[in-house]
């Protein structure tokens, strides 16, 4: 995939990055205690488990969006982020060919090509 595809995929994940993250605000603002608009905040005013201190604020934060549908959506985009990073975006991780374009513009976050995805899906089927 060129810059010029990896640009614009970007921009596409940023936008529904930003789209949910404005959705999760008002989910999130009572337990964020005014750091609602940027997640990546001092979270500290909620750390309210000492013997958890292993797992800083990102983990914590991560915890707390992997709660919400939207959240688990948000960490697979910015997934996807740093997959356009290292270079690896649009790469389907089963056979290594190339994700078709319509299949990344509708799922961005796709790590499989659509072949390998159905294959996956009948297996589940199979496997039931
Ligand atoms: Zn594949």
């Amino acid at each position: 995939m060129n810059k010029k595809d990896l640009k614009y995929f970007e921009g596409l994940i940023q936008d529904k990055i930003q789209k949910i993250r404005k959705d999760l605000d008002h989910f999130g603002e009572n337990v964020m205690s005014g750091t609602n608009t940027e997640l990546s905040g001092d979270l500290s005013a909620y750390a309210t488990h000492p013997s958890d201190q292993s797992s800083g604020a990102t983990e914590r934060e991560y915890a707390f969006m992997l709660a919400s549908k939207e959240g688990r959506f948000l960490h697979h985009l910015n997934e996807a982020l740093e997959r356009i990073k290292d270079g690896t975006f649009g790469k389907c991780r089963v056979c290594q060919k190339k994700i078709g374009k319509t299949r990344l513009e509708a799922v961005p976050h796709a790590t499989m090509c659509i072949q390998c995805k159905s294959e996956e899906e009948r297996l589940k089927r199979e496997r039931r």
